[in-house]
């Protein structure tokens, strides 16, 4: 018999209510929720922002042409899918992949919050301006807060329930998709995660 973990239990709990979930208008459009995926005991979590169209067919996050390039970001920092957890703010996709909207966010992010709860990461990296500023404010550094060009790449320290960790923003890899400079900013960002 194959050893489950307690996390993976927990998160399975998680699961089960985000398929089910019609908490925002989103799950009307959907045709799979994103749950989330990666290692369940994992120190470093990140934080998109929604599923794309891709990502909305399969269930699976990154796996369109963002993928693609958090996979090229992956390899700068010399980490592995498996190694890692991903996770969006929102599960569902905006249709046309437009932005969230405040309330959705408020509806879904008690998802992410309790994926955070579980995993206990030491590493959050938030990717794009939705997810840092969710995140900044979640662990209570909303003065931090700024345009994610002047904060990516930055080290926050906050501290939670289960002690000190580090928040990390990021530029959304799908930015990368139009700008070649930004994939090499974005991948000096990321070696930062080797270092640590
Ligand atoms: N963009 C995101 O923010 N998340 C995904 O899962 C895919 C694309
Ligand atoms: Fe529920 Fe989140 Fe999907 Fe809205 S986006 S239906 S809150 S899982």
């Amino acid at each position: 018999m194959t050893k489950i973990s307690k996390n993976d239990k927990k998160l399975k709990k998680i699961k089960d209510k985000v398929l089910n979930c019609q908490k925002c208008q989103l799950y009307k459009t959907r045709n799979y929720p994103v749950i989330g995926e990666g290692n369940h005991q994992t120190k470093i979590m990140l934080v998109g922002e929604a599923p794309g169209a891709n990502e909305d067919r399969t269930g699976r996050p990154f796996c369109g042409a963002a993928g693609k390039i958090l996979d090229e970001l992956l390899k700068a920092a010399n980490l592995k899918r498996e190694e890692i957890y991903i996770s969006n703010i929102l599960k569902c996709r905006p249709p046309q992949n437009r932005n969230p909207k405040e309330g959705e966010i408020k509806a879904c992010s008690s998802y992410l919050d309790r994926q955070i709860e579980i995993i206990k990461p030491e590493i959050i990296c938030p990717l794009g301006n939705y997810s840092t500023n969710y995140i900044l404010r979640k662990f209570g550094l909303a003065n931090k807060i700024q345009p994610i060009g002047k904060i990516h790449g930055k080290v926050f320290t906050a501290k939670n329930l289960f002690g000190f960790m580090k928040i990390i923003p990021f530029y959304h890899p799908a930015a990368a998709a139009y700008n070649i400079n930004m994939k090499e900013v974005l991948k000096k960002d990321f070696r930062i995660l080797r270092k640590l």
